[in-house]
């Protein structure tokens, strides 16, 4: 078995107790204590800050190269690519998620560094329009000290695709992950560490949300807050950023509809339904949880669809077989099995799951079964919250512009799948839904090239992509007098 990290935090390139709260990461098969460690305090916080201000104004950092930067990052990839397996294993214990997405998360993560650092390197600044006989620049500069506030469903991706842009842009980051799951962004720490990062420009700080957290937002030398979490964290960080004039960057949560018209390919569609929500045992916040079927093929569809999930193959997360892995941790499958059974008292049907399943092996675990439940409108609870389990709600429409009004009858705004054969009616669905992203006969696929981010409740500003670095830059406009002359206005 792997060596799990030690617990000690990572504190500007040193390894240190934590003096902080005590954080218990379990391994949601069996509840197994994989490590208690102490999180930070807030003075380790502001001593962390305090030494990433320093080593991000140091010349040596601020003016070096961007292709010299752009060769630590490939050099964190490769760092992260040699060590799949044993990132794949620490992640599978502290979250519960199959060994093979916790593989492929640790692979994107690889290429999330690489990816920024090439578009680094090839990232231009631009000489603009002048007005005068001026040479005008639009140029960049790094925005400072980041902090970096993640949630436990995928921590090395969500903390790649935050480390990666925001350290290639020249800055310092402060990570925090989530408290359930500390123990991947100390691997990753050890991952940077290794690559040569300049001492002081990455901790990683776990610790509660209440404490580290909340140091982080509100500490002045924090330049800009990038979060993925809930969106009542999010918008409390966001209130907290206003009165700091801070920018923040908000990736929140989901109640994302898939769309199935009466023409689509039935076997790509409930291949890709069933994949967009309980694959990662639903806790995604892009999961497929409201699913609209056209009326016509409304009970053949749900039929199968309900056959295929009673055959996925619920079990441990280290089984090359199982498809749906326990959930991160008791309290979280609790509160997914409260939404049911307010769903339930609703007046929902119940068509599958709606419970733990039985057996030995699940008997410790927090396993629960992916859930299907029909019969409520779209202004059901279940049809409005995030429940971020294996939940779906389906529900039937008439035509394209019934699906489109219940589909965007929602707060959140975070993605949308479509199936159907009719291109020109995909195309029309995708653009009047109100979503960061829509999938066409495809669901939860992503690129590093491709921005992501939310409408509405599901977030603000977007990761990914070229733009992505310059998220986590100012823009500044450099005029230079091109005459040699006095101001006129002197009259010299
Ligand atoms: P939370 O909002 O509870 O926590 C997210 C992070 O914020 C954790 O590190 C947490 O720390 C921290 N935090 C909590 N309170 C504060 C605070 N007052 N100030 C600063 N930080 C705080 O979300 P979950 O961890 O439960 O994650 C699930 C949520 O994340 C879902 O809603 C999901 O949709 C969303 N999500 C969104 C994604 C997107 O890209 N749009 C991607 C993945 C998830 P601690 O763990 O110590 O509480």
């Amino acid at each position: 078995m792997t060596e799990l990290p030690d617990g000690r935090l990572y504190l500007a390139g040193d390894w240190v107790a934590g003096q902080g709260d005590e954080i218990t990461s379990y391994f949601p098969h069996d509840g197994s204590v994989n490590r208690v460690l102490c999180g930070a305090s807030a003075a380790q916080v502001d001593q962390a800050i305090a030494r990433a201000k320093a080593a991000q104004a140091d010349p040596a950092w601020r003016g070096m190269k961007p292709h010299e930067r752009a060769r630590i990052l490939y050099r964190i990839a490769d760092g992260i690519e040699g060590n799949i397996a044993r990132i794949s294993e620490i992640q599978s214990r502290d979250t519960g998620k199959t060994l093979r997405e916790t593989a492929a998360l640790a692979a994107s993560a690889a290429g999330t560094f690489r990816y920024m650092g090439a578009a680094l390197e090839t990232l231009d600044d631009t000489m603009t329009v002048p007005r005068a006989d001026t040479l005008t620049l639009s140029v960049h500069e790094p925005l400072g000290v980041i902090g970096a506030i993640t949630p436990w469903n995928s921590p090395i991706a969500s903390d790649a695709q935050k480390l990666a842009p925001a350290l290639a842009a020249g800055n310092a980051v402060i990570l925090k992950p989530a408290s359930w799951s500390p123990l991947t962004a100390l691997e990753l720490a050890r991952i940077v560490d290794q690559a040569g990062l300049p001492k002081g420009l990455l901790s990683v700080l776990p610790g509660s949300g209440r404490e580290v957290g909340n140091r982080l937002v509100e500490h002045p030398d924090i330049a800009k807050i990038s979060f993925t979490g809930g969106t009542e964290t999010g918008r409390r960080i966001a209130r907290q950023a206003a009165d700091k004039l801070m920018p923040v960057s908000l990736e929140l949560g989901g109640k994302s509809p898939t769309i199935v018209f009466e023409d689509s390919d039935i076997a790509l569609a409930v291949a890709g339904v069933l994949f967009g929500i309980f694959s990662s045992s639903g806790q995604s916040c892009i999961a497929g949880s409201r699913l609209f079927v056209q009326r016509s093929i409304y009970d053949a569809f749900v039929a199968r669809l309900v056959a295929a999930t009673k055959a996925l193959v619920v079990g441990h997360p280290f089984d090359a077989a199982t498809q749906v892995a326990p959930l991160i941790h008791p309290d979280h499958r609790d509160a997914v099995a409260g939404h049911v059974a307010q769903a339930l008292a609703d007046g929902a049907a119940l068509l599958c799951g709606g419970a733990a399943p039985e057996g030995e092996g699940f008997a410790q675990g927090n396993y629960y079964l992916p859930t299907i439940l029909a019969g409520l409108p779209n202004t059901a609870t279940l049809c409005r919250e995030e429940v971020f389990g294996p939940v779906l709600a389906v529900l039937p429409f008439d035509d394209e512009a019934d699906v489109i009004a219940q589909g965007n009858d929602n707060a959140y705004g975070l993605a949308c799948g479509i199936w159907t054969r009719d291109f020109p009616r995909a195309y029309r669905v995708a653009r009047a839904i109100t979503t960061g992203t829509v999938w066409i006969n495809t669901y939860k696929q992503f690129s590093i090239s491709t921005p992501f981010g939310g409408e509405k409740d599901a977030g603000v500003g977007r990761e990914k992509g070229r733009e992505g670095i310059r998220q986590y830059m100012a823009q500044k406009s450099l005029y230079v007098d091109l005459t040699g002359r006095p101001h006129p206005w002197a009259r010299l």
